[in-house]
């Protein structure tokens, strides 16, 4: 199975298998000694642990939305083997195209895509190459109206030596983005909550109906492995902006009772926010396709 399906309210949702990459472990989980999250996910012998590029597919009344697209097919040999990119699908493109496919969407069909914020393993599918014209790079959802932070498409403008790695242009430089500022509903029961920390402009994507909710958190809570409020990445820009913003965001998920959905677990793709001992932990979890 390529994706996960459940539903909030009235509202239609999966979870799309889009591939996975595999990252340093000691970067994943910042200042958490080795032998604490080694037992959480365990690395390879270049210690890199296996990630999950799971997106969101919303069925709207509006048409579908996607949050998130992977990291796409453009990248060189060398960039996938350091990465550890495996996300070939059928005809050239992605497991995300080929997941769509098996819910009986083409990439046609998407009438939003939304972008949690612009890093390569989030926005990398936004455009595609296409190998039967040359090379040349197009845009992958050609009817979808694109949706991304201002702050964050500035920031990926204006890149330094700390953050110009996760920001490759080809990504989002040639789309022409509905911007939006802070919280919006964008569409009935699809709003965009900034999560700052992982980056200054960061959004995870609430969807609300029927008086449930689910929270597409992207790089607030990367993993269910970093549910407790310190595990926070060594790739975050202001972790103590994501400490805050996972207390604001624990409160609301927990008397809410959301549930949410891990961008980047390798294994569990949805759960429900409890109390693990003194701290936060998962509960009612549920394992990826
Ligand atoms: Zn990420």
């Amino acid at each position: 199975m390529a994706y996960t399906t459940f539903s909030v309210g009235r509202l239609r949702c999966h979870l799309l298998e889009a591939g996975t990459q595999r990252l340093d472990g000691g970067a994943m989980f910042g200042v958490v000694p080795k032998p604490l999250w080694e037992r959480r996910i365990a690395p390879d012998e270049k210690n890199r642990i296996p990630l999950a590029l799971r997106c969101m597919l919303v069925e709207h009344d509006d048409g579908l939305v996607l949050v998130d697209t992977g990291i796409g097919n453009k990248d060189d040999a060398k960039f996938r083997d350091i990465y550890g990119v495996e996300n070939a699908g059928a005809g050239g493109r992605t497991l995300l195209e080929d997941a769509l496919g098996a819910l009986g969407h083409t990439p046609d069909d998407v009438r939003w895509v939304i972008n949690t914020h612009l890093h390569f393993d989030h926005a990398g599918g936004n455009t595609y190459r296409d190998a039967a014209a040359g090379g040349e790079i197009r845009v992958s959802f050609p009817h979808a109206r694109y949706v991304v932070q201002r702050g964050e498409l500035n920031f990926a403008l204006h890149t330094n030596e700390r953050t110009a790695g996760s920001y490759l242009p080809p990504n989002f430089a040639s789309i022409d983005f509905r911007l939006v500022d802070g919280e919006v509903e964008l569409l009935p029961g699809i709003r965009c909550l900034p999560t700052p920390g992982h980056v200054p402009f960061h959004q995870s994507i609430l969807v609300e109906s029927g008086g449930e909710r689910a929270c597409f958190l992207a790089d607030l809570v990367p993993t269910s492995a970093h549910l407790p409020l310190a595990w926070i990445m060594g790739y975050d820009v202001e972790p103590l902006v994501t400490l805050e913003t996972r207390r604001r965001v624990y409160a609301r998920a927990e008397g809410e009772g959301w549930r949410l959905c891990f961008e980047h677990d390798p294994v569990v793709a949805a759960g429900r926010l409890g109390r693990v001992g003194k701290g936060f932990g998962l509960v009612e979890p549920v394992a990826t396709a």
